[in-house]
């Protein structure tokens, strides 16, 4: 989870349950694509129903004990097919389609918080908290163990 800054490179989350969904077909993306005006969502949950390929994800909110609380939803852009359900649907009219190429500056302006998409340092903690180290395996260690053979 993460609060997003625009100084900061943003990383997919590989741990997001949204990576095990099935990925869009085709090899076009669609003409438009949905973006959450997430400073509007009231994360009511209305849109979620309607999305056919299930691209919508909750975003929970600040307080891990409660975290329904100022909870909020995003799309995620790689998945949406541009149906357009969701903006017609979200009574709150917070969700706008994007022309492909401006929703991800839309993404950028409009998403505050985000659990798809986090920081490099966010994502080094998880490998951690998971026990995954991106350092250079020991090579010292592993000719010693190649001598020994
Ligand atoms: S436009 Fe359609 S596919 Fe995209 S997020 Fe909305 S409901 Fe889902
Ligand atoms: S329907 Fe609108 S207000 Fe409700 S969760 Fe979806 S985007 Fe937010």
């Amino acid at each position: 989870m993460s609060e997003i800054d625009d100084r900061e490179v943003l990383v997919e989350n590989p741990y997001h349950t949204a990576r095990f969904k099935p990925v869009r077909k085709g090899k076009k993306p669609p003409k438009l694509i949905a973006v959450v005006h997430q400073s509007g969502c009231t994360g009511c949950e209305v849109c979620i129903a309607g999305c056919p390929v299930d691209s919508i994800e909750l975003v929970p909110g600040p307080d891990a004990n409660n975290p329904q609380f100022r909870q909020t939803v995003e799309i995620d852009i790689a998945r949406c097919i541009g149906c357009q359900n969701c903006s017609q649907d979200c009574p709150w009219e917070t969700i706008t389609m994007y022309e492909h190429n401006d929703a991800f500056i839309a993404w950028g302006n409009e998403t505050l918080k985000s659990d798809l998409y986090i920081t490099q340092d966010a994502l080094t903690k998880m490998n951690e908290e998971n026990g995954i180290s991106l350092e250079p395996a020991n090579t010292e260690d592993s000719e010693a163990t190649e001598s020994a053979e």
